[in-house]
């Protein structure tokens, strides 16, 4: 991570940590969905306990996902008295404000970083504004109160989250900790406050970036929002790791935050995942919704067939395919896709062209459209992405 090394896609489990079975189940779909990193918290003395076994059932399944344990207020002590959880974490997250005031503050800090250098893992110093350091917020507070030119207090959240990573990064390095072993982040809930204060951290340090809006909430507003925030951030080159941090539907899947999160990079062109459909919106030339249930049906086939195809056909994560409504924009969108289809529309033929690599394959007829588009994809991932 880091570097010119590709933007990595995380999650974060919401079981309780120390039920291992629901755990290694969600890690699993996580991962399966292509969460990269999966990171859980680590709360308390049963959830540290449970985190070697998490390790161990995660690898009955030939599963090697990366698990980052986050720490708080305890997390000096759990990894001090669970050497398994310490061993089995490929990081650790720590939270500056959250690890004590004082003293006892910068004996935790140091007791971490210091367990984290011995097992030789590295760190995430992950500051959010919801839990800023209070002894560092009245600190700079303070002075800036007395400066000729004071910055106004939007500014001076920003500059303290700021200071709360660096500093925390400064004295992790005086500890011992390798700077390319850290990883920063400063989450905060509003877009414009995340860009502004990503663009100030990474013009004054070179340590890996983890990317992501805080408590982005559900449904489309937490995804605008994160999508909002990020990809500003990451056209302009600023971040190695994203979390988009959705707040499940009840009932929703986990998952969506992986999908949401490749779906991001995939759209910027940064990082491909799962082919992608293109599908038009529809309007009134459309005379069912067959064509929004095969632009639906396609892109779950695709997402489904993924774990796979990833491994039998590389590069099928590049494939674009095209599910239009109509003739009228249908076929030029399908020529510009490695396959695409033009359902009928009001008054057309019941049929349907496929173009396959921009020309004329076929056109298909009858009731199992669906089945017979299908069919014409697997033959041409087999054909085209032949095995590695
Ligand atoms: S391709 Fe056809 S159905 Fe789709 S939006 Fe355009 S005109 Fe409407």
């Amino acid at each position: 991570m880091g570097g010119a090394a590709p933007v990595v896609v995380q999650s974060m489990t919401n079981t309780d940590t120390a039920d291992v079975a629901a755990t290694v189940e969600q890690v699993v779909q996580l991962a399966q969905a292509g969460s990269e990193l999966v990171r859980l918290t680590v709360n308390n003395e049963a959830a540290a306990a449970a985190i070697p076994l998490i390790r161990e059932g995660l690898a009955r399944q030939g599963l090697d996902v990366p698990l980052i344990g986050d720490f708080h207020f305890n997390g000096h002590r759990l990894l001090a008295d669970h050497p398994a959880c310490a061993e089995a974490l490929a990081k650790y997250r720590i939270n500056p404000g959250n690890v004590g005031s004082g003293d006892s503050k910068d004996s935790r800090f140091a007791s971490m970083i210091e367990t984290a250098c011995r097992y030789h893992k590295p760190v995430r110093i992950g500051v959010n504004w919801g839990s800023l350091d209070q002894t560092l917020v009245a600190k700079m507070m303070d002075e800036n109160a007395r400066a000729s030119e004071p910055l106004d207090a939007e500014e001076m959240i920003h500059e303290i989250m700021v200071t709360s990573a660096l500093e925390s990064a400064r004295r992790a390095q005086e500890l011992g900790m390798a700077a390319d072993k850290i990883v920063l982040s400063c989450k905060m809930s509003g877009v414009q406050d995340l860009i502004a204060v990503y663009r100030r951290l990474a013009q004054r340090c070179d340590y890996a970036l983890h990317l992501g809006l805080t408590e982005a909430g559900m449904g489309s507003k937490g995804i605008v929002a994160s999508s909002a925030a990020l990809a500003v951030l990451l056209q302009e080159g600023i971040g190695d790791t994203i979390r988009i941090s959705l707040t499940p539907e009840p009932g929703g899947a986990r998952t969506q935050e992986v999908v949401v999160a490749q779906e991001l990079l995939q759209s910027m062109g940064l990082r491909a995942f799962t082919p992608m459909v293109v599908a038009c919106p529809g309007c009134g030339r459309t005379t069912s919704t067959l064509f929004q249930q095969l632009a639906g049906e396609i892109q779950s086939y695709l997402r489904q067939q993924m774990p796979l195809w990833r491994q039998s056909h590389p590069g099928v994560e590049k494939m674009s395919v095209a599910v239009m409504g109509c003739v009228v924009n249908g076929p030029g969108e399908s020529k510009h896709a490695n396959i695409g289809i033009s359902l009928p529309g009001t008054g057309e033929n019941p049929s349907a062209p496929v173009y396959v690599d921009g020309e004329k394959h076929s056109t298909l007829k009858g009731e199992d459209i669906a089945g017979q588009f299908k069919q014409i994809l697997n033959e041409y991932v087999e054909q085209r992405y032949p095995a590695g």
